[in-house]
């Protein structure tokens, strides 16, 4: 989209920061990210709140991209030739923000248009979690493979799909929302409104739920311990902790957890037959911690496993970059 010898700019507008950075020209031909091609970065709270949120969440990613030209330009370099943008929610083919529920008082926002005249430079917008699975499926895990999903295990559960080399935005831009496929209607509430969604059992939280049921049920001392020996306390990243000490109840919380991170990974397969699922997010730091038995749970649970070509189960490799470079990648293309 701009010119190939220039920068491009990636910002990743999340619930609680925005992350700008500058790609070098040509990042993405030869299928890797190295050291030195991210020329700069800039890393800012996101606005929050009040009447005037939208604007504030526009000016702070105007100010990103201007201070992003200005070292680039003090570098001996040129100004980005384009900006991508990927956005915490659910984002329209036409770049609008139509909701985002980590950014309370945001709905409609006109990303594109705005952006596009407050920076005279080509604007694309696309959801965070599709811009993350375009970056793995160019530069990281997934790199290589023609088909790949990217979940990211967090607070919730974000993703997104890559089919025959094209990120799917679906017929009016929401495609990609694993983490609210519905695994049991009858399940605990989720905060997007309905009951049973993957996210409440797959995710951050629904692990530390999980835990936390352990707990009253006595099982679960060694997390409770690491979480100061308040069983309300005990959150995620106590039972990882747990678990690779050795604690055999902090592993079986977390082979039942991985239960639940395969159910939503074999439904994934049976629908668009990756050759990658790409796990990221915070939870993904533990590694083949837990991803050993979630691939062990999968092989039970996809649809004809023994008769069918092994999707990859790997751990994100773009970090928590993921999201800007992948917008910064989409709008270079
Ligand atoms: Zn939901």
């Amino acid at each position: 989209m701009g010119d190939t010898d220039a920068p491009v700019v990636g910002v990743d507008l999340g619930g609680t920061k925005v992350l700008a950075l500058a790609l070098a020209p040509g990042v993405g031909r030869d299928g890797s990210l190295r050291p030195g091609q991210v020329l700069a970065s800039r890393r800012t709270d996101t606005p929050r709140g009040g009447p005037a949120v939208a604007e504030a969440i526009v000016d702070a990613i105007a100010g990103a991209v201007s201070a992003l030209d200005g070292e680039l330009v003090s570098g001996g370099g040129a100004p980005a030739a384009a900006v991508g943008i990927g956005a915490a929610g659910l984002v329209d083919l036409g770049g609008v923000l139509r909701f985002a529920p980590n950014l309370p008082g945001v709905v409609d926002l006109d990303l594109n248009t705005e952006l596009a005249g407050r920076l005279g430079r080509p604007v694309v917008v696309d959801n965070d979690a599709s811009c993350a699975a375009w970056a793995e499926h160019e530069l990281g895990a997934a790199a290589g493979a023609t088909t790949s999903v990217l979940v990211t295990l967090g607070t919730g559960i974000g993703g997104g799909l890559v089919v025959d080399g094209v990120v799917q935005r679906g017929a009016f831009g929401f495609a990609g929302e694993p983490g609210h496929m519905l695994v049991d209607p009858h399940g605990p509430p989720c905060p997007c409104g309905r009951r049973g969604c993957w996210e409440r059992f797959a995710s951050g939280s629904g692990l530390g739920r999980l835990a936390r049921d352990a707990a009253a049920a006595g099982r679960a001392d060694g997390i409770v311990e690491r979480a100061g020996g308040d069983a309300e306390a005990v959150r995620g990243e106590h039972v990882t902790a747990a678990a690779s000490d050795g604690d055999d109840d902090a592993r079986r919380v977390l082979a039942e957890f991985a239960w639940w991170v395969a159910v939503g990974v074999a439904n994934l397969v049976d629908l668009l037959d990756p050759e990658v699922v790409v796990v990221g997010g915070g939870l993904a730091d533990a590694g083949d911690l837990l991803l050993d038995p979630v691939r062990e749970a999968y092989a039970g649970l996809v649809l004809a496993h023994d008769h069918r070509p092994a999707a990859r189960i790997v751990a994100a490799a773009l970090g928590s970059d993921a999201g800007a470079v992948g917008a910064a990648l989409l709008a270079g293309a």
